[in-house]
């Protein structure tokens, strides 16, 4: 008799995701922040489950948790699937946790399967990479890859905790045990990361599952307009220096960049406008400029197009118009044989490749510092995250999940 092969369980998917989700601060959405009584629950479950998959359970010192199942070579490098235990404030289900469940279920089902590959996996749920408490995103996936450092111990959350205080508060005594977390480019195989899409094109395109080509880089900016206040009655408006009529020339031309350079995208997220009041033309105006595209090239000449109109418009309006960078994140590109091997499972399982660029930030954008990365995105419905009402379907679930196991046989096999 030809034994079945196992298939990967979406409902036991969902009922995790779902006991995940009480392990929560808020009771409106999930708040676990790291290194809280919330996360420390949340870790018991996670390595309960992981041992029941079959793996060997250890937590580094930044408190990453590690399941490990061992490969028919054990000094193999590994292949690292997972993503992180932590959410924003009144945040979604399915944020970070549906890459760290799906991977402990592709274990399971190997097991169940009694199946070995070549290479050793692990499946790691990362201690924080949101950076709500500390500022500071991508904290686990840093330690990991080697470039969390000594500084970043004394970053502090708003009630003045320090990273090493904290640790020390769940039983990490050793603050400098962070630098035991870290990983050699030779240890590893690669990196594969499934995450929820959070954006909308997947449901667009109606298909479960996409392939990420890389996660753009950003550039953020402040910037100043400087014009004149007055009295709102008595200063005609042909000769005012209005600062806020600046600011959505500004807004507006951005808008028209980004619509002629698609995918790139550019918001202005902030504004505030003095002296703010009714009566008051507006003679100071600040605000941030974000923007984010794969395409470095072409970034930096929407900047540049939005630096020239910004000149433009305060000569036409007698205002000055400073900018001032503030961050740059480069750009990182998924690796191309990994890409191929998540297309042959998506085409595999019927359905039509759908590929994305990643506007968010991911665990793999720190992890590319020391491996091979790749991404899985999953449809969310209506393409919402960060908030409570954030939905991904058990059928949707569960396509991620074969996706992803039939992915890690691929890349976890020797050719
Ligand atoms: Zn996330």
């Amino acid at each position: 008799m030809v034994k079945l092969q196992q298939n990967v369980d979406a409902i036991r998917i969902s009922t995790r995701i779902e006991a995940l989700a009480c392990c929560s601060s808020t009771s409106i959405g999930v708040t676990r922040l790291p290194f809280s009584v919330e996360s420390t629950a949340a870790e018991r479950l996670v390595e309960e489950w992981m041992k029941a998959a079959g793996m060997s359970v250890r937590k580094d010192g930044l408190n990453n948790i590690i399941g490990r199942y061992e490969g028919k070579d054990s000094t193999a490098p590994v292949l690292m699937i997972g993503s992180h235990l932590d959410s924003v404030i009144e945040a979604g289900k399915y944020d970070g946790i549906l890459g760290v469940i799906t991977g402990i279920e592709v274990v399971q089902t190997l097991r169940d399967n009694g199946i070995v590959l070549d290479h050793p996996i692990e499946v790691v749920g990362f201690c924080d990479e949101e950076g709500v408490r500390f500022h500071s995103t991508f904290l686990g996936s840093k330690a990991i890859a080697g470039t969390f450092t000594a500084e970043d111990l004394q970053r502090a959350d708003e009630q003045g905790i320090t990273i090493a205080e904290a640790l020390k508060g769940i039983g990490i005594a050793d603050p400098y045990a962070y630098k035991n977390s870290s990983r050699t480019p030779e240890e590893l195989l690669a990196y594969l990361e499934l995450h929820i899409e959070q954006g909308p094109v997947l449901e667009k395109e109606n298909e479960p599952v996409g392939v990420v080509s890389g996660i753009a880089g950003a550039t953020r900016f402040s910037f100043e307009i400087i014009g004149k206040p007055g009295h709102a009655g008595t200063v005609p408006v042909a000769i005012r220096q209005d600062a806020l009529l600046g600011a959505c020339d500004l807004i507006s031309y951005i808008e028209k960049i980004a619509f002629k350079n698609e995918p790139l995208v550019a918001t202005v997220g902030k504004l505030t406008v003095s002296p703010g009041a009714s009566n008051v033309i507006p003679g100071l105006v600040t605000g941030t400029l974000d923007i984010r595209d794969l395409n470095v090239e072409r970034k930096q000449k929407a900047i540049d197009a939005i630096f020239s109109e910004s000149e433009r418009i305060a000569k036409a309006r007698g205002l000055q118009i400073k900018f001032e960078q503030v961050m740059e994140a480069d750009p990182v590109y998924c690796n191309e044989e990994m890409i191929k091997l998540i297309e042959e499972s998506i085409s595999e399982r019927s359905g039509s490749v759908i590929t994305l660029v990643s506007g968010a930030g991911h665990d793999a954008m720190a992890m590319a510092d020391v491996t091979n990365v790749a991404m899985i995105f999953v449809r969310c419905k209506d393409g919402l995250s960060h908030h409570p009402d954030e939905f991904v379907t058990v059928e949707d679930m569960g396509a991620g999940a074969e996706i992803l196991y039939s992915t890690v046989i691929k890349i976890a096999t020797k050719q």
